[in-house]
């Protein structure tokens, strides 16, 4: 079936509607309560913890008086993917109006290049690059005519300002890479694709009282970690109709660490 085709065949929910990846905990479910807020229909993923997903997903209905679903799904694990998207695809009412690319893996011990096992590499490969790219795949042809992607990557993508990064530089390269030509792929459908890249957010991936956390603060220009809101709020504006003529662009939400 081809994306046009799809996207005509598709019954359509009236309610706007977004999917984002790894929406248990952290960004990802600041990014889902965000969109929620804004009035959408979230379907959000998780892959190891259903009680906490389940939970997350019961606070932004009480919150919002929208449903909001959680869905299994493990990037590492390949036929976790389709019948995941095609969950959501049904859950969401036949389309998706935007896909959030959030879910990760970064190993955070810092090792010496020589030290990275291809165990390391192949994990932060398969779930930062070839995770999003499959499952964008799965749901291209159910995301609406004016829909959106938004690749969340890193300001790692672009400078890696110290050592005992260079997997997780690379896979966030590679995210700056995929958005410039999802954008020129898509783009004649009339779906916009941006990439966000976060500098140091406070989550478990990267406390704010974490052992590199004083020298990340150095680097920003406010000399403090962000919060996760700040990467939601970016992704619901980029998703918007204001942002309707921005597409294949990256926003950093890094407080100027990359300026
Ligand atoms: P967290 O570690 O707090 O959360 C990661 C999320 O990704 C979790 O929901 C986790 O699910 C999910 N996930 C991890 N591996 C897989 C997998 N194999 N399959 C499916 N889901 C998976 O990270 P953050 O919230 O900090 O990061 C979110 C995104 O932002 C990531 O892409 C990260 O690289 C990026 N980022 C973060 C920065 C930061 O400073 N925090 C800076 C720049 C970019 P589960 O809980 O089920 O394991």
């Amino acid at each position: 079936m081809t994306i046009e085709s799809a996207q005509q065949t598709t019954k359509t929910s009236k309610r706007k509607t977004a999917l984002i990846t790894g929406g248990s905990r952290g960004i990802g479910a600041a990014i889902a309560q965000q969109f929620a807020n804004s009035g959408y229909e979230v379907a959000f993923t998780y892959r190891s913890n259903q009680e906490a997903a389940q939970e997350t997903a019961r606070r932004i209905t009480a919150e919002t008086n929208l449903p909001t679903s959680a869905i299994h799904l493990d990037l590492e694990q390949e036929q976790t993917i389709a019948p995941a998207i095609q969950q959501a695809v049904g859950i969401l009412g036949g389309k998706i109006d935007v896909l959030v690319n959030n879910a990760g893996y970064a190993d955070m011990s810092a090792p010496a290049f020589l030290s990275i096992s291809p165990e390391t590499l192949k994990r932060t490969i398969t779930t930062n690059v070839i995770g999003p790219f499959l499952v964008t795949q799965a749901a291209a042809p159910h995301i609406s005519p004016k829909g959106s992607v938004v690749n969340i990557g890193s300001c790692l993508g672009n400078r890696v300002p110290s050592r005992g990064l260079t997997s997780y530089a690379t896979s966030k390269a590679a995210i700056t890479g995929f958005t410039r030509g999802l954008a020129r792929d898509l783009g004649e459908l009339g779906i916009r694709v941006n990439e966000i890249a976060p500098g140091s957010i406070d989550t478990e991936m990267n406390p704010a009282d974490g052992p590199a956390s004083d020298y990340q603060r150095s680097t920003t220009v406010f000399g403090e970690y962000g919060v996760p809101d700040d990467v939601a709020r970016a992704a619901v504006f980029i998703a918007s109709e204001e942002a309707s003529y921005i597409t294949g662009a990256t926003l950093a939400v890094d407080g100027g660490t990359n300026a």
